[in-house]
């Protein structure tokens, strides 16, 4: 950014400071394309409506996220999909950050209001506003190619 206070000499010696691989890979943490396995076509369908669908377990009215197969409490193997408010509190996440300039990455653990824990990545939120707890809803990524997926954004609620 300031280049003009750039007096260093840093052409020293001969050192060989080239060994290193500069075109490394990029470490940015991308979701890729996402494509349905067959077993989580409803949640791939509510991410195309703009919707959060979870399983949710109908004997003991459990709730579990999205790649739950079966309900660990009564042994249930047929669990429902049901859509999910789509709010959640921000558990614990980590920084990606790129070498190549991009902006860094926020991947999180999020605690969904109806209990599950799911992670997602973050999106416009502020480094300094993250924290335990933080308020946050769902937004919906509709790529060219590939399913829809979510993200998860701060989110003040408004009111209650
Ligand atoms: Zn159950």
């Amino acid at each position: 950014m300031d280049a003009s206070t750039n007096t260093s000499t840093d052409a020293k010696t001969g050192a060989s400071s080239d060994a290193s691989t500069d075109a490394g890979t990029d470490a940015h943490l991308e979701i890729g394309i996402l494509r349905r396995d067959g077993r989580t076509d409803p949640f791939f369908d509510g991410t195309a409506a703009d919707r959060l669908v979870i399983r949710r377990c109908e004997p003991c009215g459990r709730w579990y996220a999205p790649d739950q197969s079966s309900c660990p409490e009564c042994g249930e193997e047929d669990l429902d999909w049901v859509p999910a408010e789509g709010t959640a509190t921000l558990v614990t996440w980590t920084v990606t950050r790129s070498r190549t300039g991009k902006a860094p990455a926020y991947l999180a653990l999020v605690e969904l209001a109806e209990g599950p824990w799911l992670h997602a990545r973050l999106d416009g939120v502020a480094p300094e506003a993250l924290r335990e707890g933080l308020p946050l809803r769902a937004t919906f990524v509709h790529p060219a190619e590939g399913e829809s997926y979510m993200l998860f954004k701060s989110h003040m609620p408004s009111k209650s």
